[in-house]
């Protein structure tokens, strides 16, 4: 029997919910083949499209169904437990994508979201090498030049940029940081640089810039207090690492039976006891994370704040209960057959995007602590 959840879709978006579920069964029977080439998962990306997702948490006056940030996150964490690359990609292309549409003027932001509907492929390109993890806080200064602002530097794990159609780019224009819509030229190069521990699939490269124009009729104008997909969305994605992780060890814990006692590991007191507390951990950060999409749908200023914290303890589960995955399953766990170790690598990655944990524990910590920040 299902509980009821603070997470459940309205009832008119059930369907939308039902459908990711019926189309993550499909992308989790591709996942370790993608993990194991580190191929774009352009298959997945581009049913979600055909199926409609692209556009559906776009107001519709943008051609979206305006659907509530809580479907959102429920659909992510499904897209994340079947194929955490798939969703990490389709999770930077709706943010960078999204937030083109909320910041550009009228006519940017009609284009952006008409490409946006014909599968046109947006990615961030936002942190920097020496940046590091304050990726809204470029260093790299773009100077003025006709049409617009020129771009000498680097950009590195951009998400799915080798099949991009535009890059959100932002860099330091007169002292302050300016976002950019921007199509890939032949002065952008990407560099090969991902072969990762975790996420393979997600290709996210490092691009160099040598006299690229930023042209400022593509300038973001406008602040905007709609929601961005990227601060909701990122909780989930660990949280459905962590749920992929939990069930892969539950299966083999059922499976294995332990030739001492003739009684499946499941049943040992240790396994049961550290499974309960990765369970409970679990559903409490799905439970904050929940109340960050909530805010979202209540257009709350809190949303991200809010976010950090959902952040930090949905990527901290993702570890543990990747960790006891590994545990748990012994020798066989850790063979490169098992989903047991690709878990354990996909669940690193979350605490290192940013905002790191660390970040995120510095931030919340200051607000714990009525700490302010230093002139
Ligand atoms: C799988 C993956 C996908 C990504 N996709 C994209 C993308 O599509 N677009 C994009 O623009 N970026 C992307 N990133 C980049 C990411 O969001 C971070 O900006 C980047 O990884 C941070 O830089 P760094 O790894 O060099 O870490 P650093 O920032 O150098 O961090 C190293 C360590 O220092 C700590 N640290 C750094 N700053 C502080 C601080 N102020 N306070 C406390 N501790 C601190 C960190 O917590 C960490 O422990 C991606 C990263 C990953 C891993």
């Amino acid at each position: 029997m299902s509980v009821p959840s603070p997470l459940d879709p309205p009832n008119a978006e059930v369907s939308w919910v039902e459908q990711a579920a019926d189309m993550a069964e499909v992308f989790s029977q591709r996942a370790a083949e993608l993990d194991e080439t580190a191929q774009l998962p352009r298959e997945n990306l581009r049913e979600l499209h055909e199926a409609g997702f692209d556009a559906a948490w776009l107001p519709q006056r943008f051609g979206g169904h305006g659907l509530s940030w809580v479907t959102f996150g429920r659909v992510l964490a499904t897209v994340a437990r079947a194929c955490p690359s798939t969703a990490t990609i389709w999770l930077m292309h709706l943010g960078a994508a999204y937030g083109l549409v909320h910041m550009s003027d009228d006519d940017n932001a009609a284009f952006f979201a008409g490409e946006l509907a014909r599968g046109k492929r947006f990615a961030n390109a936002l942190s920097e090498p020496t940046g590091g993890n304050l990726f809204l806080m470029p260093l790299q200064v773009a100077k003025p030049t006709t049409g617009g602002f020129m771009l000498d530097g680097a950009k590195r794990f951009v998400s799915g940029c080798e099949m991009a159609d535009y890059l959100l780019v932002n860099a330091l224009v007169d002292d302050a940081p300016a976002f950019f819509g921007i199509t890939p030229d032949d002065t952008l190069k990407l560099v090969p640089i991902w072969d990762s521990v975790g996420l393979r699939a997600t290709r996210s490269q490092l691009i160099t810039f040598e006299g690229t124009v930023l042209p400022q009729d593509r300038r973001c104008t406008r602040f905007t207090d709609e929601p961005n997909p990227i601060p909701v969305g990122l909780p989930f994605l660990s949280i459905g690492v962590a749920e992929a992780a939990l069930e892969a060890l539950r299966r083999h814990a059922s499976g294995r039976v332990i030739p001492t006692t003739g009684q499946p590991l499941g049943s040992m007191q240790w396994v049961q006891f550290a499974a309960a507390d990765e369970y409970v951990r679990l559903r409490a950060a799905t439970l904050l994370a929940a109340h960050t999409a909530w805010l979202a749908d209540q257009r709350s200023p809190l949303v991200n704040p809010t976010s950090l914290e959902a952040k930090l303890l949905a990527n901290e589960v993702a570890k543990g209960v990747a960790a006891l995955g590994v545990r748990v399953g012994g020798g066989s766990g850790y063979l490169k057959s098992s989903p047991i170790q690709r878990h354990f690598r996909d669940a690193q990655a979350g605490a290192l995007m940013a905002y790191s944990a660390e970040v995120c524990q510095s931030e919340i910590g200051k607000a714990v602590m009525a700490v302010e920040d230093p002139e």
